[in-house]
């Protein structure tokens, strides 16, 4: 439930109903609004007294949330979420409101020289976060899983060389530890959309999450995901959609532009739209991409590789860099249409 405080209610009076909401064993998470402020209150159901709770001082009003998310919800959170990417190292991007950002770069990381390559490409382009992968899930055990460690030392070192935070997946709980380390936005990739061990995992740091949403979960189920990290302290989640599967087989997966609107209007979380992985062949990532900028997503995540005859994975659908060039000064021009902004790259000495 969500506990709306009067505008002119003191600190003490918000302190106090957080007090009280843990005192009957749940969580309070505040979203401080620019005239007031409203409490959310998360635990196991049937644990809250509501009339308790709106008997405090300061309370304007207790209102259930009926949704089977809550933190996620619209209702917690009128206005869009920021989240901010980056910091310390690197500089920060925001996104979400009228952000718009790029992340770009391999699939995965190959070697560190094609990294380097690839990452000065697109932040070049116009892309002000690099991807890339160093732990890959791949349908086949016997395909390229990806350098590791190793990769993700060579990620963190380009990115503080090029000012540009890093985005990388992690795939299971036993890495997150040690990928806290190094990155500035875990990705949980669409397969791992409902691994809740996770989400748990991830929603315990304070590094943003971009949530892909599974290759056949609903808007709901995806932002119930949300919830599970959302729900353990971290507010930095990210929703992106990279298509779902459908009974059409010329396309990898359909990419579900309909979700975009669905998913902004029952939450306030920033949207970022995979054209990459929906297409499956660079021909069709550019007018995916717009389509997504068109419907209301704060930004893209695109694959880009100077060669992709020779990458190891998702060769077919990376962009050359020209091309990757081109389409960010298109999605620039639908973004302006849609009152979003894209984050400018940063200018390091040297790099
Ligand atoms: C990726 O981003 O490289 C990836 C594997 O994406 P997804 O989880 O959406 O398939
Ligand atoms: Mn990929």
């Amino acid at each position: 439930m969500i506990i709306v405080m009067d505008p002119n209610a003191p600190a003490s009076a918000v302190d106090r109903v957080v007090a009280e909401i843990e005192r009957m064993g749940s969580r309070a998470h505040l979203s401080r609004g620019e005239f007031r402020t409203v409490i959310g209150a998360v635990g196991e159901e049937g644990t809250l007294d509501q009339n308790h709770l709106a008997s405090l001082d300061g309370v304007e009003k207790v209102v259930p949330i009926m949704k089977p998310y809550k933190l996620a919800s619209r209702e917690f959170h009128e206005e869009d979420s920021v989240v901010e990417i980056g910091g310390g190292s690197v500089p920060v991007v925001k996104v979400g409101g009228s952000h718009a950002a790029c992340i770009a770069g391999p699939c995965a990381v190959e070697g560190e020289e094609m990294l380097y390559k690839i990452a000065r490409h697109v932040r070049d382009g116009g892309a002000t976060v690099l991807r890339g992968g160093v732990y890959k899930p791949r349908t086949s055990p016997y395909s390229f899983q990806g350098l590791g460690i190793q990769a993700l030392q060579w990620m963190r070192a380009c990115g503080d060389e090029l000012g540009m935070p890093i985005c990388v997946e992690v795939m299971d709980t036993r890495q997150v530890e040690q990928m806290e380390k190094y990155v500035d936005c875990f990705q949980i990739g669409a397969r791992n959309m409902q691994n809740f061990d996770l989400l748990r995992e991830v929603g315990k740091t304070r590094k943003p999450v971009l949530l892909k949403r599974g290759l056949s979960a609903s808007v709901k189920e995806w932002l119930m995901s949300a919830e599970y990290v959302l729900s353990q302290g971290n507010r930095g989640v990210l929703l992106c959609e990279r298509g779902i599967k459908t009974f059409e087989d010329s396309i990898r997966y359909s990419m579900d532009i309909s979700s975009i609107p669905v998913a902004r209007q029952w939450s306030h979380l920033p949207m970022i739209v995979d054209p990459s992985h929906a297409a499956g062949k660079r021909d069709w990532v550019g007018a995916l991409a717009l389509a997504g900028m068109a419907a209301g997503a704060h930004g893209v995540i695109v694959e880009v590789h100077y060669n992709p005859a020779e990458a190891q994975c998702d060769g077919p659908q990376a962009l050359l860099p020209e091309t990757f060039k081109e389409l960010m000064g298109q999605l620039r021009q639908i973004a302006a249409v849609t009152k979003k902004e894209f984050s400018e790259a940063a200018v390091t000495a040297g790099a």
